[in-house]
């Protein structure tokens, strides 16, 4: 198909790509929620049906040992062509506080050129961008596809690593896209070349066996509450930098990132300043952060005039793309025992770690995905970093590292994603389609 061909077929689908996202939006599918599992198991026979309608050959629903259905559809590779697999995942991040949506979260609503709702960007508009590329090629794409759409990805891939264990060659390819990151502004495309990784901990502070009373003992012995808090307070330098021994960090693309942009995204307060040292893309996507997201102690509700004998916090860091993961995590219990405040006890609860990655953008392979973006959206792709994680990517590196991988998504700064009011541009949703399909019809010509 010549590139008008393409264009002209795009336009057409788009449409009918948008009601059947509509329709997935509409399936709760919230992997992390046990109450959703039959929402998610819906969304999965929702995505295989529309593969299916898309001439699919090969569809099958699959799951690692308790973990959530994932959909992969096959189309054999015509004759000395090459396969491609084509990721994106079905499941969305809880919606929040309902009452804050502007618009119910399951149903999509337009304004103002974008569509808002729950996964109508993150990841659901991945699943309809190949989902249309398969359309506009009516349903006989001229290189051999894989579709792999994934059903906990937003509850942290538990099973991905035993799932491409037993599916390895189900998904492995020539190339391998992951849909699910973001452009650079709206009408920006951007190929993400570094993940940053992600370590966490459950720390408890004890300093008495029992609650005592705050008149008759405070000032002698130390509540856990203030201790714990003069502890994770030892996390930070005063600038907001991390403050413990071994994180390491990485060499970042040299991009500016306005400070205004920075300011309106995260709707920082006035007075409020910005935290960290160097570049602001050198903070977000290639040094350490730590951040505590949550603790246990007692409820201002609750509060009495007592010495808290115990309290705990999860500590979570975001790793430079290049660091060990567990080295990190051994580096932050390290610092947590060694800092305690007046001999405190420090225990660790449950933890996690997982590494980030570096992707490499060179090759024939991906050269072309560069021209086809640039030709569907008019200008040359950036290259970007994330400051989040996607596991899969790393996973992916280790066990085929001879394989192209391109992270590209339909993400922009508006989209708020995980957040309330979370949305989709459809001018980019369409030059997202198109570039792919773009790239695919370049991968076919390729002798
Ligand atoms: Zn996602």
């Amino acid at each position: 198909m010549t590139e008008t061909d393409l264009r002209e077929a795009v336009a057409r689908e788009l449409p009918g790509v948008i009601d059947d996202l509509t329709r997935l939006v509409a399936i709760r599918s919230i992997s992390a929620m046990p109450d959703h599992d039959a929402d998610v198991r819906a969304s999965a026979e929702a995505v295989a049906q529309l593969l299916r309608e898309a001439s699919c050959p090969d569809v099958q629903i699959l799951s690692a040992d308790g973990g959530k259905p994932a959909v992969v559809g096959r189309y054999p590779a015509p004759e000395g062509k090459p396969t491609v697999t084509l990721y994106a995942h079905h499941d969305v991040q809880p919606m929040g506080d309902e009452e804050l949506w502007t618009s119910d979260p399951f149903t999509v609503s337009e304004r103002d050129g974008r569509l808002y709702a729950r996964g109508v960007a993150d990841d659901k508009a991945g699943v309809a961008v190949h989902l249309a590329v398969l359309r506009a090629f009516g349903g006989k794409p001229p290189v051999g596809v894989t579709v792999f759409v994934e059903g906990e990805e937003e509850s942290g891939s538990p099973t991905m690593g035993a799932f491409l264990d037993e599916h390895a060659d189900l998904v492995r390819a020539d190339a391998f896209v992951i849909c699910d990151s973001a452009n650079w502004t709206v009408g920006s495309p951007a190929f993400t070349t570094t993940l940053r990784g992600l370590a966490d901990v459950v720390v408890e502070v004890r300093t008495l066996d029992h609650a005592l009373h705050s008149g008759q003992y405070g000032g002698v012995v130390p509540d856990a509450v203030t201790t714990l808090c003069k502890l994770l307070g030892t996390l930070w330098d005063d600038d907001g930098s991390v403050a413990v021994e071994g994180l390491t960090v990485d060499d970042v693309a040299d991009l500016d990132y306005p400070e205004d942009r920075l300011r309106e995204e995260t709707g920082l307060l006035d007075g409020v300043g910005f935290i960290g040292r160097g570049s602001l893309v050198e903070r977000m996507w290639a040094q350490p952060t730590i951040t505590v997201i949550g603790l246990d102690a007692t409820p201002v509700a609750r509060a009495s005039n007592t010495l808290a004998p115990s309290a705990r916090a999860k500590v979570s860091m975001r790793l430079a793309p290049g660091q060990d993961a567990d080295a990190a995590l051994a580096a932050l219990k390290k610092h947590l025992s060694e800092h305690a405040p007046f001999g405190a006890q420090v225990s660790f609860g449950e933890e996690g770690a997982a590494g980030g990655t570096n992707v490499p953008f060179e090759g024939a392979v991906t050269d072309a995905a560069f021209a086809a973006l640039s030709e569907s959206f008019g200008t040359e792709p950036v290259f970007i970093g994330q400051g989040g994680s996607i596991p899969l990517a790393a996973d992916l590196r280790a066990r085929f590292p001879e394989m192209d991988l391109l992270v590209t998504g339909v993400v922009d700064p508006d989209t708020r994603m995980h957040g309330i009011d979370e949305s989709l541009s459809v001018a980019d949703f369409e030059k997202a389609i198109l570039g792919e399909a773009l790239w695919i019809s370049k991968l076919a010509e390729r002798p």
